[in-house]
């Protein structure tokens, strides 16, 4: 069985030191790891951002994609070969900005996979404009005067587009992380974890120090029941969206690849066409 070492490559990260998303690596290494997977077994897909290196970085398959497309992709992956363990992860300007379409649509469509972002806040890459989950007020280049767009809540519409497995963390917490990423490569369905991941170059607002004073762990919760969808929206809204925990699961509904009729199960790419180029053409 391979250790979370045996998921690392070569390649040293160019992240910032103390960028959160090296935790974010290393958690997805030790839960591929605990999880009794292989590196051969695993496909992880990223998009565009400093996030998006993530998928050169961990010793398995891996596809760095465009901008926002991130979930095409890894969707196409898990379909076309269904053994495989497959991850997508990127920021939240790739995922809940340019490919936040994507994003709902691969929560509706429920294909078994992992979807982890790694929410700074802001836009690193491009050295610090204000994205989607950036605070009103929140003052970058892109707007100097402070943002006067409502801040996305990108878990609450994940709820609301029937997702049936909702996390949220923070990097620093590792052991959590790791754990939800496991439960998350065990669910049956679509998963999304979103993860606090403090961009310390460009956001000094929303650093280690101010996650840390204003996450609320769901542990903290009494009775908190992770079946319910109205307590999760609820749990959400009344924390302004910083809830970390396990926030909803759904484990009676199938998968997309379950309520396919006839979908075989072989993995597609070892199967003949569905139909002829010629039916196909006379359709
Ligand atoms: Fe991380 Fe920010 Fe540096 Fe990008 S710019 S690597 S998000 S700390
Ligand atoms: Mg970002």
């Amino acid at each position: 069985m391979a250790t979370f070492k045996e998921f690392r490559n070569n390649v040293k990260p160019n992240w910032c030191p103390g960028c959160g998303d090296f935790s974010i690596q290393a958690a997805i290494q030790r839960a591929a790891a605990n999880s009794g997977l292989e590196p051969e077994q695993l496909a992880v897909i990223s998009g565009i951002g400093c996030s998006g290196r993530i998928s050169g970085y961990i010793h398995a398959y891996g596809f760095h994609g465009i901008h926002g497309r991130s979930l095409p992709i890894a969707q196409g992956v898990k379909l076309a070969n269904r053994d495989l363990t497959v991850i997508a992860s990127g920021g939240d300007g790739d995922g809940f900005a340019i490919g936040m379409g994507h994003t709902i649509h691969a929560i509706r469509r429920n294909i078994n996979m992992t979807y982890i972002v790694m929410d700074n806040q802001i836009y690193g890459l491009t050295k610090g404009q204000t994205s989607p989950r950036s605070a009103e007020g929140f003052v970058t280049k892109s707007t100097p005067q402070g943002s006067v767009e409502t801040t996305l809540s990108p878990l609450e519409l994940a709820l609301s587009a029937g997702a049936t497995f909702v996390a949220q963390s923070f990097s620093s917490d590792i052991k959590q992380l790791t754990a939800l990423v496991e439960e998350a490569i065990k669910h049956e369905g679509f998963s999304i974890i979103n993860v606090f991941s403090p961009c310390v170059t460009f956001n000094k607002i929303n650093t280690y120090e101010w996650f840390k004073d204003n996450i609320v762990p769901l542990d903290s919760i009494p009775d908190y029941d992770p079946s319910s969808r109205i307590a999760a929206m609820t749990t959400l809204m009344e924390t302004n969206g910083m809830v970390t925990g396990l926030i909803y699961q759904d484990k009676n509904k199938k998968s997309y690849e379950n309520l396919i009729s006839g979908f075989r199960d072989e993995p597609l790419a070892q199967q003949d066409p569905l139909i002829s180029r010629e039916q196909f053409d006379n359709l």
